[in-house]
């Protein structure tokens, strides 16, 4: 077996997950490479002043993996550990998830590997700006349409709007999502991948007899997905019994008090573990595991890749897991995870509430409407629910658990558009 750095094992999972459901399907023709294979890779390099006057340089990428079916569509992350591999993964889930919520879309991501964190708000100025003008060739409402990852946010996509919409002389809400509300963003985006989550971790649980009512719910991450997962579940009667940022872990049996955990935060807590709203129950980013092996039924890992290895897979109690975060789980957790009967309900369903939300984003852009919070709300939940309905008949029908099954309807949906469409010349 080779040695893997966990980022080069995010690309081989992304493939090998890829290439099982291309044969699952028997697909012709070497079809399956051309799907595998991102349309293009850009790096780039970027160069920028920081404030103390001196020179300095960051690496960053835009991966189009498939723009059969639509524009390129996929977040731009910051993080210290981004390499070429895992931005290649993350378009690869981005492909697949357009493609299970059928919507018209195609799938890419961005990185730059620096941590946001050591940078004040004018050099993440002038960094963003530099790397979206390394990239004005490739982006565009009809080409590709950046959004929010992992340390990127509304402030980050306003000025690759205006970046973008100065190369092009106007305006164009539409080369972005996840945007300001001034801006032309849609209502409910914030909350959208939660609020995604926490609905597919009700439909799954409703086939196991396991309501959101009263269920207890661990959580990693209390980020923008882990955080709304956590308030939503919450006001949809669970119980969140234990929470987990890079600070450490923190539980509470009888449910943390998430209003004093928002306070605390608000006033400047670092972490949760500061928040004094639970027991601490292992400290720094290796206690962020300990979130795993609480008593809990359903757990959400909503932070990073990798966080689920097989023997954190063996500790886990609950009866489902739902990933909000992309890749959290490395394969052989997930064949753990199948020998104990526990489900897993895959990130390129279970997060795709966020992508959704940028496509109705988009859809108001190009209509000049805004609809209301409840209006998008339920257009991301009615879509979620459909989406559902397709992948649990599929999984039952051909005995499928639900991540072969969704890359298996992924697969399906992008590999019937490039024989539509032929290949050429
Ligand atoms: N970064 C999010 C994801 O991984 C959202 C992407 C988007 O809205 O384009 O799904």
């Amino acid at each position: 077996m080779p040695q893997h750095t966990p980022k080069e094992f995010a690309l081989e999972s992304a493939e090998f997950r890829v290439r099982q459901a291309g044969e699952w399907l028997g697909l012709e023709d070497g079809l399956i490479e051309t799907i595998i294979a991102p349309r293009r890779i850009l790096e780039v390099s970027i160069p920028f002043r920081r404030d103390s006057g001196t020179r300095d340089h960051l690496v960053g990428w835009r991966v189009h993996h498939n723009t059969t079916r639509g524009p390129a569509k996929g977040g731009i992350r910051y993080h210290p550990g981004v390499t070429r591999d895992e931005v290649v993964a993350l378009a690869i889930g981005m492909s697949l998830k357009t493609a299970i919520m059928n919507l018209p879309l195609g799938g890419a991501k961005g990185g730059i590997a620096f941590d946001p964190k050591t940078m004040s708000t004018g050099e993440l100025e002038r960094i963003i700006r530099r790397y979206v003008s390394e990239l004005i060739p490739f982006l565009g409402p009809d080409r590709d349409v950046p959004a929010p990852d992992v340390g990127t946010n509304a402030q980050v996509m306003a000025w690759v709007l205006d970046q973008y919409s100065a190369s092009v002389g106007h305006i164009v809400p539409g080369v972005v999502t996840g945007k300001p509300i001034e801006l032309g963003g849609s209502l409910g985006r914030e909350s959208a991948t939660g609020r995604g989550a926490v609905e597919a971790a009700a439909l799954a649980g409703a086939q196991i007899g396991l309501p959101l009512k009263d269920t207890r719910i661990s959580i990693q991450g209390y980020g923008q997905v882990g955080a709304w997962a956590a308030r939503l579940a919450h006001a949809r009667g669970a119980k969140i019994v234990a929470l987990a940022d890079v600070g450490g872990s923190i539980h509470n049996a009888n449910g943390i008090d998430l209003v004093l955990v928002d306070h605390k935060l608000r006033e400047g807590a670092k972490s949760v573990v500061e928040t004094g709203a639970g027991d601490l129950i292992g400290k720094g980013l290796d206690g962020a595991t300990q979130v795993f092996s609480v008593d809990a039924d359903i757990i959400m890992p909503c932070a990073l890749g990798d966080a689920i290895d097989e023997h954190i897979a063996t500790q886990i109690k609950a009866r489902l897991i739902v990933e909000g975060a992309n890749g959290p789980l490395t394969p052989k957790a997930d064949e753990v995870m199948q020998d104990r009967g526990i489900i897993v309900v895959p990130d390129i369903y279970a997060n795709a509430g966020g992508v959704t939300c940028s496509y109705l984003e988009q859809c108001q852009n190009f209509a000049h409407l805004s609809w209301d919070e409840d209006e998008v709300n339920e257009r991301v939940i009615s879509l979620m629910q459909s989406s559902f309905k397709r992948l649990h008949a599929f999984s039952v029908e051909a005995k499928l658990p639900y991540r072969l099954a969704a890359s298996v309807l992924g697969i399906k949906t992008i590999a019937d558009s490039h024989r539509l469409r032929g290949l050429h010349p």
